[in-house]
């Protein structure tokens, strides 16, 4: 063990600078030039004598297992759980985060520092407890890649997929490096203009677009996210270019309507009214896509999945159990025979059906 080790492990996704040993960083959007001795703009990736550093690798600092619904993914899988980690930083600086605590922890990491062996083990502890994958999630696992992917090609290997809960900033090379064993993802549209973006986020519209297109493409499978906050991505117009896009893309593209609260620095934006998020819905619907939901807010009836072509109700879901499940291990409406897009069988299952 160098020195060095006791830092984290080398980082993957840079390249040297011609001055100073200096490096830049490209896992993500930002493309940080790093000179020796500091970090990136996530505070996840150090260059130690012009070599870069992932800080967090092993740094357990939010573990759970969880319903895959609460993702949210609503087409992967449904009833299953998964094994859920995250460590610390962000590539984002949104105003309104709702992980603070281990997306902009400062220098002090909350968390265990462990040994990649000792994640992998509890993985391997949660397939015991019938967890069906694992998700990197809670903060952003672009600035933890290395220690994601290890993880997950470990867990692949023993027969369980991934999941990616993310901002989508990453740089192509990365969502590139996601298969196999990543097989689907969350991806956050958090509002449709750069102004937005860059405001709230300190992210960038086009960089997102640009990866939602791009994990598709490479036959991920894909639902989209956007936490509707009250006065900033909530207008009309914006909601009817976002779904349009998404509408665009493919109009089987889940996209999941998350209600917001208070947090961070809009402590003083309230929680978005009822109203808003089943008009949100609505333009969804009139901009083409077929399976839009509501999150966030239990009871609003409009978490389940229906089939678009005769309405019969294909998966209830309560607070993120199930109530009826049509569609695991089928993949389309019993009814009417209509083909919902999803990932409805396990590995084996869909080798099988292959
Ligand atoms: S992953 Fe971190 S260090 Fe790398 S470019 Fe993004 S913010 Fe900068």
């Amino acid at each position: 063990m160098t020195q060095k080790s006791k830092y984290g492990r080398p980082a993957w996704f840079w390249q040297v600078m011609d001055d100073e040993r200096a490096v830049k960083c490209q896992a993500c959007f930002r493309g940080c030039v790093i000179p020796d001795g500091r970090r990136g703009y996530c505070l996840g990736r150090k260059n130690l004598g012009g070599e870069l550093y992932s800080l967090n690798y092993g740094f357990v600092g939010a573990i759970g297992v969880d319903p895959v619904e609460k993702k949210p993914l609503y087409h992967f899988r449904p009833g299953t759980t998964t094994f859920s980690l995250g460590a610390p930083g962000c590539n984002l600086s949104c105003r309104g985060c709702q992980n603070n605590g281990l997306s902009h922890p400062g220098l002090d990491w909350p968390g265990v520092l462990s040994e990649p062996g000792l994640s992998v083990a509890l993985a391997m502890a949660s397939l015991a407890r019938d967890a069906d994958s694992c998700a990197f999630t809670y903060s952003e696992p672009t600035v933890f890649v290395e220690f994601a992917l290890d993880v997950a090609h470990e867990v692949y290997a023993a027969g369980m997929d991934s999941i990616w809960v993310t901002n989508g900033s990453m740089t192509p090379e990365v969502m590139k490096s996601l298969q196999p064993a990543v097989v689907a993802l969350n991806i956050d549209l958090k509002g449709f203009t750069e102004k937005f973006y860059k405001e709230v986020t300190g992210g960038s519209l086009k960089v997102v677009t640009d990866n939602i297109e791009l994990a598709l493409s490479l036959g991920m499978w894909v639902e989209v996210t956007t936490l509707l906050i009250p006065g900033l991505n909530d207008s009309d117009g914006e909601l009817a270019e976002l779904s349009g896009f998404l509408a665009g893309l493919s109009a089987d593209l889940p996209w999941h309507i998350s209600r917001f609260f208070p947090r961070h620095l809009q402590k003083d934006i309230p929680v978005t009214p009822e109203e808003s998020l089943r008009r949100a819905r609505e333009i969804g619907h009139d901009q083409g896509l077929k399976h839009v939901y509501i999150g966030n807010a239990e009871g609003s009836g409009y978490s389940d999945t229906i089939c678009p072509n005769c309405s019969e109700k294909l998966v209830e879901r309560k607070a993120y159990g199930l109530r009826l499940d049509l569609l695991s291990g089928v993949g389309h409406c019993p009814k009417c025979r209509t083909e919902i897009p999803g990932r409805w069988f396990k590995r084996n299952e869909a080798q099988t059906k292959n």
